[in-house]
C-alpha cells in the first residue's frame, strides 16, 4: 500500500525565529520531508526571519546543517536537499522593533501563493509580531498565523493574547499548536472511536470503569530548566497535551469531521469538567541519583516549588461519564519514556467460571510513544488440561507492523500541522475558547498550590511518580498501569 501525497498550493511561510531550536529540529526538517514527498510546489518560499546577521546563503548553510543532523542519513536526498535550499530564504528582523520589515514585505509574493507567519519566538513576542504584520500592511485577510505554546500561563494571559491576535487576525487564521494533535495515533483515536460500530456503544460509563492518560518522559529537564521552572508540569503538559487527549477521548461524536464540529465537541467536554479536589491532585519533584541530578539541582532556583510531576482525578459532569473517572499523569524521569491512553472496561456482569474471572479486565490501550499502535487486551482460557483457568492476552497492532513500508511514510506531527496550516485545515488545532476553557479549569488548581504553600513530593528517578500519586488511584480500589518502554 503506498499513500497518496496531494501537493499544497504554493505559499510563502515565514518562520519569525528561523534560527532557533524549534525551527532547527522540527521546522525545517518537517518541511524538508515535505518538500521530498513531493508536497510543496516547486515556487513556495521558506523564510526565515530573525535579528541575527545572515544573509541567504548563510541560512541555507543553517539549514543544511539542521536537516543533515535532525534528518538522519540524507546522502540518498542530496539532489533533493540542494532543490529545497534553492526555495528557503532569510531576512534579518527584528519582531518588537522596525528592522527588517520593508525587506520581508519585498520578498513576498503575489496573491497566488498562501502566506503563513510560523510564530516560533517567544511567547512574549506573539502580540507585538500579530502588532507588526498588521502596521507593515501584511496581515492580508487570507494569510494565517501559527502560533506556538505556552499559549498564555493563565486565563488572564489566554484572554489577553488571544485578544491582540483578535484585534488584527480572524479566528479562522489562527493556527495554535498543539503538537501532540498532529500524532497519527492521536488522530487515529478518532478513526477507531467514530469509524467503528465496535466500540461506540460501549464508550460510557456504563462500560468503562475508568480511563488513564498517561505522558511520562524519562529525562529530565536538562537545558530547559530555565523555562519549566516557570511553567511545570500542569502548565507544560497537563493544561494543553493531556487536555487534548482527554477531550477526543471522552467528546461525544462531532456530526462531521471539519474544524468547528470537532472543537465544538472538545470544548464541551472542557466546560463539563467539574472543579478537581485538592485531595485528588498531586504533584511531585524527582530527586537527585548518585549519577543524576535532582529537579533542584537542575534549575536556578533550589528552592522551588515547580512540580515536574502532576497526577490527578478528573471528573467529567455530563450523561456520557458521570461515575467513571479519568486518571491523568504526566511526569519527567520516570521509569520510560512511554504515552498511553487506556480506556479499562468494567467486570463482566457475571462470571459463569467463578471467582477467578473477577481479576480479568478488558483493556484498550492507545499507545503515543514508543511503538504506535492500539492493543486489546481479552481474556481466553488459558492452554492446557488443568480446567477452566482465565488468561488476559493481547490483540496487538502495532501500526509499523501492520501496515508495512507505508507506516514509514507516515510524517510526524509538525509536518502533517504545517502542511494542515497551508491547506487551510484548523481541525487539528486549538480554538481561542477551548484554549481559554482549558486555563479556566487549571488555575483553581495552580492557585490552590500557590496559597497553600506545601511542597511537592519527592519521587525516585526510575520510579512511577510519587507515593501519594500510587496512593490517588489504590483508594479508589483501582492501580495505575505500568509504565514501561
Ligand atoms: P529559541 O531557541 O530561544 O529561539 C528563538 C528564536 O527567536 C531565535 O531564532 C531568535 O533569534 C529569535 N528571536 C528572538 N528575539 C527576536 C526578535 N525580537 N525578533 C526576531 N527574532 C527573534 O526558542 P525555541 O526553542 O526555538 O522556541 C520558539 C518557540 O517555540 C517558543 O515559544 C517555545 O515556547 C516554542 N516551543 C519550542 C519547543 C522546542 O522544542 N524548542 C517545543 C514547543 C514549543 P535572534 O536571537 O537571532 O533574534
Amino acid at each position: 500500500m503506498v499513500s497518496r501525497v496531494i501537493p499544497v498550493q504554493p505559499f510563502d511561510l515565514v518562520i519569525f525565529g528561523g534560527t532557533g531550536d524549534l525551527a532547527r529540529r522540527k521546522i525545517l526538517p518537517a518541511l524538508f520531508r515535505r518538500f521530498c514527498a513531493g508536497q510543496m510546489a516547486e515556487d513556495a518560499r521558506v523564510i526565515g526571519a530573525a535579528r541575527g546577521d545572515m544573509n541567504a546563503a548563510g541560512y541555507r548553510g543553517f539549514a543544511r546543517d539542521a536537516i543533515t543532523e535532525f534528518d538522519g542519513d540524507i546522502t540518498m536526498m542530496e539532489a533533493h536537499l540542494a532543490r529545497f535550499l534553492e526555495q528557503v530564504d532569510y531576512v534579518t528582523l527584528d519582531a518588537a522593533g522596525d528592522v527588517g520589515w520593508p525587506e520581508l514585505a519585498a520578498k513576498l509574493t503575489g496573491a497566488d501563493h498562501t502566506r503563513a507567519f510560523y510564530f516560533s519566538v517567544g511567547p512574549a513576542l506573539f502580540g507585538p509580531l500579530a502588532t507588526r504584520l498588521y502596521d507593515h500592511g501584511l496581515a492580508s485577510p487570507g494569510c494565517r498565523i501559527v502560533v506556538e505554546k505556552p499559549f498564555g500561563r493563565d486565563l488572564a494571559s489566554a484572554r489577553k493574547l488571544n485578544a491582540v491576535l483578535a484585534e488584527h487576525f480572524d479566528e479562522t487564521q489562527i493556527y495554535r499548536i498543539d503538537h501532540y494533535l498532529g500524532k497519527e495515533t492521536v488522530q487515529n483515536l478518532m478513526a477507531i472511536r467514530f469509524a467503528n460500530t465496535l466500540f461506540e456503544p460501549l464508550w460510557n460509563s456504563q462500560y468503562v470503569d475508568h480511563m488513564q492518560i498517561t505522558v511520562a518522559e524519562s529525562g529530565g529537564v536538562g537545558t530547559r530548566g530555565g523555562y519549566y521552572d516557570k511553567s511545570g508540569a500542569m502548565r507544560d503538559m497537563m493544561q494543553n497535551h493531556i487536555m487534548q487527549l482527554l477531550c477526543l477521548t471522552a467528546m461525544e461524536p462531532p456530526a462531521k469531521y471539519d474544524p468547528d464540529s470537532v472543537r465544538d465537541e472538545k470544548l464541551k467536554v472542557i466546560r463539563a469538567l467539574d472543579p478537581v479536589e485538592p485531595g485528588d491532585v498531586v504533584r511531585g519533584q524527582y530527586e537527585s541519583t548518585d549519577t543524576l541530578p535532582g529537579y533542584r539541582n537542575e534549575v536556578e532556583n533550589r528552592d522551588t516549588t515547580t512540580e515536574s510531576f502532576v497526577a490527578l482525578k478528573a471528573r467529567i459532569g455530563n450523561w456520557r461519564w458521570a461515575g467513571t473517572p479519568f486518571y491523568l499523569r504526566t511526569g519527567k524521569r520516570l521509569r520510560a519514556r512511554a504515552s498511553e491512553i487506556a480506556v479499562v472496561f468494567k467486570d463482566a456482569p457475571h462470571s459463569i467460571f467463578g471467582a477467578d474471572a473477577g481479576r480479568h479486565r478488558n483493556i484498550l490501550t492507545i499507545r503515543l510513544q514508543p511503538n504506535e499502535g492500539i492493543e486489546m487486551g481479552v481474556t481466553i482460557k488459558e492452554p492446557g488440561p488443568g480446567g477452566m483457568r482465565l488468561v488476559d492476552v493481547p490483540l496487538d497492532m502495532t501500526f509499523s507492523e501492520a501496515l508495512g513500508p507505508q507506516s514509514e511514510d507516515i510524517p510526524d506531527a509538525y509536518e502533517r500541522l504545517i502542511m494542515d496550516v497551508i491547506r487551510g485545515d484548523q481541525t487539528l488545532f486549538m480554538r481561542g475558547d477551548e484554549v481559554e476553557a482549558a486555563w479556566a479549569w487549571t488555575d483553581p488548581i495552580i492557585e490552590g498550590w500557590e496559597a497553600a504553600g506545601t511542597q511537592p513530593e519527592l519521587y525516585s528517578t526510575g520510579s512511577s511518580g510519587p507515593d501519594d500519586a500510587l496512593a490517588l488511584i489504590h483508594r479508589d480500589g483501582r492501580r495505575w498501569r505500568e509504565i514501561k518502554p
